[in-house]
């Protein structure tokens, strides 16, 4: 039969606070837990490992079974967790929904092994008062190196470590064993320095919008002009240059910012940088279409599509010169509010356009109804055709090819645009305009650059159609 892990009766418990330090588990709590590591440590004690389990997704549980029934779950959880553990270390409670474990010299088994003896026993439902609920965990391991004498980290460098190995597992998809290692330490300290830098660099002024060319491919039919490319957009790259930290590339910090929440902040700043360029140039005669690229977190805040019409209406822009960019993935989870901006946006004459496409899952419906007007195949995608030197149909190119003829033909039977990106060589241009792509984008035709280079290299010598040169 299953035993029912108790639902807490109240807060103020009869319990003695001296002997429970933690009255919810019954368990020593993070102070206890690094008091006994220490002394066991500064005693030449047998520890050889600490164990962080963290549980995934534990909001939804609290979502499930109300606050009571998830205090009830971590109850159960903890008694399962003892049993696991039996006589091989001690179990304490970490932050949050997430336990610590000293596993001993003694105990039958390594670390990997408890770890795997904890995911299996979660493969079994938790019951509470409030009902039952399933937890997956995500578990960090550092490892103490017996017999190293003073190298042997103290006991709170070795809690923090296995925590730095459990937020690596969760970040990798949770449900999974990391060890800990030095180079999470380095990828841990980056990223919070990005953090800190961040928020001083949005009040600083430190960043600036690029161009990047996007260019028409010419038809097979015309020879003399193999060559010639000619401009059709152009798309907003954020650049940041760090006075600490120096040049930034977004790939790495918009991630942060959309984690940290400061990615409306960075979006907000974006959205009105571009429009201020866009009416410059609109208003010296260069009405060039644009891209902005915007975080799906930006399209679930309601007022987001109101805000950048409003910004482009105020610098007269038209906003059918205004192309959005949003990657695939966010047309996943198409919130209420996502489908209001999509909608608002393309009713004003804005396109969208899925960026990065390939790459993640797409919700292919999406494509059918008449939102979305481009796509923008990945340049991952783009990178392995063949080049000049090597013709081999290797598996990797064969594959890419085959994805590349795939997404030509949807987009052809769906009336979008299609748009090459990161095409880099003469090869992979020709292979794309034979194969039907009529629009690329990469360093062959152009790379990003500050507006006013822009606007001298692509904008200034642009009588409508006199054709930009193959570097
Ligand atoms: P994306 O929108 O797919 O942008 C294309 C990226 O590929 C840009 O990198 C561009 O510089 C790079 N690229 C273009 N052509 C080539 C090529 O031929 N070869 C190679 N190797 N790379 C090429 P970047 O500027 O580092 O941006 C990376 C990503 O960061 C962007 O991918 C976009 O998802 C995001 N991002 C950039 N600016 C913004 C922004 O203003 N707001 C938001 N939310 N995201 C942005
Ligand atoms: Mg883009
Ligand atoms: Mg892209």
């Amino acid at each position: 039969m299953t035993r029912l892990a108790p639902c807490p009766l109240s807060p103020a418990m009869d319990r003695d606070p001296a002997a429970t330090p933690d009255p919810l588990a019954d368990l020593p709590d993070h102070h206890g837990f690094a008091q006994r590591l220490s002394l066991a440590l500064a005693t030449g004690a047998d520890t050889v490992a600490v164990l962080n389990v963290r549980i995934d997704g534990f909001r939804s549980i609290e979502i499930l079974l109300g606050r009571d029934g998830a205090d009830g779950f971590l109850h159960g959880l903890a008694a399962r967790l003892a049993q696991v553990i039996g006589t091989r270390g001690m179990l304490a409670r970490g932050s949050g929904a997430s336990f610590l474990i000293r596993l001993d010299q003694s105990a039958k088994g390594t670390a990997d092994l408890l770890a795997q003896d904890i995911r299996a026993a979660l493969r079994h439902p938790i019951a509470t008062c409030a009902g039952s609920a399933h937890a997956t965990a995500s578990i960090g391991i550092a490892r103490a190196a017996p017999g190293r004498g003073d190298d042997r980290p103290v006991a709170e460098t070795l809690i923090r470590q296995a925590a730095i190995a459990a937020v690596a597992a969760r970040t990798a998809g949770g449900n999974r064993r990391v060890r800990h290692t030095p180079a999470m330490d380095a990828h841990l300290t980056r990223q919070s320095t990005i953090v800190q830098a961040l928020r001083q660099g949005l009040g600083n002024g430190e960043f600036t919008l690029a161009f990047q060319p996007k260019f028409a491919l010419p038809n097979d039919s015309d020879p003399d002009t193999e060559d010639a490319f000619r401009l059709i957009g152009t798309e907003a790259l954020l650049r940041w240059c760090s006075p600490e930290l120096g040049r930034v590339g977004p790939a790495e910090f918009i991630p942060i910012a959309e984690k940290t929440g400061m990615i409306g902040d960075i979006d907000d700043y974006v959205m009105r940088a571009f429009a201020r360029q866009l009416g410059r140039w609109h208003a010296a005669g260069h009405t060039v279409p644009a891209s902005i690229n915007l975080s799906p977190h930006s399209f679930e805040d309601e007022a987001m599509a109101s805000r950048l019409l409003g910004l482009l209406e105020r610098e007269r822009v038209a906003a059918t010169a205004v192309t959005v960019e949003i990657t695939e993935t966010a047309l996943l989870a198409m919130s209420r509010h996502t489908i209001a901006n999509f909608e608002r946006l393309k009713a004003a004459g804005v396109e969208i356009s899925v960026d990065d496409f390939g790459t993640g899952y797409s919700s292919l419906g999406y494509l059918r109804n008449s939102t979305v007007s481009e796509i923008k195949i990945d340049r991952s995608l783009v990178l392995p055709l063949p080049c000049a030197l090597s013709d081999q149909a290797t598996p990797d190119v064969a594959g890419s090819e085959a994805i590349l003829r795939a997404i030509l033909t949807l987009g052809r039977a769906l009336g979008l645009r299609v748009v090459a990106e990161g095409v880099e060589t003469r090869e992979q241009m020709t292979w794309l305009r034979r194969e039907g792509c009529r629009t690329i984008q990469g360093f062959l035709a152009g790379r990003a650059v500050a507006p006013e280079l822009f606007e001298r290299l692509h904008l200034s010598h642009r009588p409508g159609s006199q054709p930009s040169q193959v570097a």
